[in-house]
């Protein structure tokens, strides 16, 4: 009976321990495969590089001695490209360069853009054909993928023009016209065409697309070198951020139209002891006296606005686009609401 009772027992005891070593290496492994996969994703990601999407990459990348915040969904950069104008606007990964400044800024702004991670351009907009909006939307074609191109309907005769429409025909791309009102959606932004000339003008300014974005509760406004003449056309939103029109010479940003847009924070994209006297002492002044704070590209050099679409923040940092000090010798950081 002895042998009997031992040869019952000791299955039973070695069943137990078989289950509970089995039990042990269930948990784990189920601990094991919650935990270890996502740590080696978070070591590829922090020590390659290597994005799982766009807007994961640029949440982490640092800018000069900027880190943006992952709790910036908005992105907005007003670079510094001195006597011309240029912006992308990051939403939610998704991208819109407007302009590419002048000639000479195209292979600076291409290494710039993708050292912020980003491949693509979802929506590229040459506001209208002058040398200081599209001079380097050329290398933006040849080196990124490209979405959508938005331009008016209206040439010049310059090498500049010409060599644009030469890179959208060898990436076989074609340009996309807008109309007033046309709408699209930039992540959870949306844009809206304020104005654009799509028949030619004598004076290629007047044929500026203008984009609104509402992003949340935030909006922005850029002019390209929109004048007067536009702004009478139409009636104007009150909007948080002004990009102002045409480096803010006294063609643009009438009385009129300042008292509608009523800008919290205005933006003038312009260059150093420029040759145009941009911009208007008098237009500084109307900016002022309206109660918005002026950031401008040539004392401040490239302008970052962050935002989750509730508040805004505004951050300025000394550096050209090649990352050297730039003419501009003020830093600093606000915060909006
Ligand atoms: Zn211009």
């Amino acid at each position: 009976m002895k042998h009997a009772k031992k040869r019952v027992k000791y299955p039973q005891i070695r069943g137990f321990i078989i289950t509970l070593f089995l039990g042990i290496l269930l948990i784990i492994a189920a601990f094991v495969s919650n935990q270890f996969p996502d740590e080696v994703n978070n070591l590829i990601e922090e020590n390659l590089n290597i994005p799982t999407n766009s807007s994961n990459m640029i949440s982490v990348n640092t800018v000069g001695n900027t880190v943006v915040s992952a709790d910036s969904k908005l992105q907005i950069y007003y670079f510094d490209v001195g006597q011309a104008d240029s912006a992308l606007v990051i939403a939610d990964g998704q991208t819109m360069l407007i302009d590419a400044g002048n000639n000479e800024d195209g292979p600076l702004l291409v290494n710039y853009i993708s050292s912020l991670g980003i491949s693509k351009i979802d929506y590229l907009v040459g506001t209208h054909p002058h040398e200081d909006h599209i001079g380097g939307l050329d290398d933006i074609i040849y080196n990124f993928e490209i979405g959508k191109i938005y331009m008016p309907d209206a040439t010049t005769t310059t090498a500049t023009f010409q060599s644009v429409l030469e890179a959208i025909s060898a990436r076989g791309l074609s340009i996309t016209r807008c109309e007033v009102g046309n709408t699209f959606g930039l992540g959870d932004g949306i844009c809206t065409i304020m104005s654009v000339e799509n028949e030619e003008q004598s004076n290629l300014n007047l044929n500026s697309i203008v984009i609104h974005m509402v992003y949340g509760e935030k909006t922005f406004l850029f002019m390209g070198d929109a004048e007067k003449d536009n702004e009478d056309k139409f009636s104007w939103p009150d909007v948080d951020v002004l990009k102002v029109g045409h480096h803010g010479s006294d063609t643009s940003t009438s009385e009129k139209f300042l008292s509608s847009v009523k800008p919290e924070t205005a933006i003038i994209s312009v260059g150093m002891h420029n040759t145009y006297s941009h911009p208007s002492a008098e237009i500084i002044k109307r900016i002022s006296d309206s109660g918005a704070k002026i950031y401008r590209t040539d004392e401040n050099g490239t302008i970052l606005l962050t935002s989750d679409g509730k508040t805004y923040n505004v951050q300025t940092f000394a550096t050209a686009l090649d990352g050297n000090p730039s003419t501009a010798d003020k830093t600093g950081t606000t915060t909006e609401e």
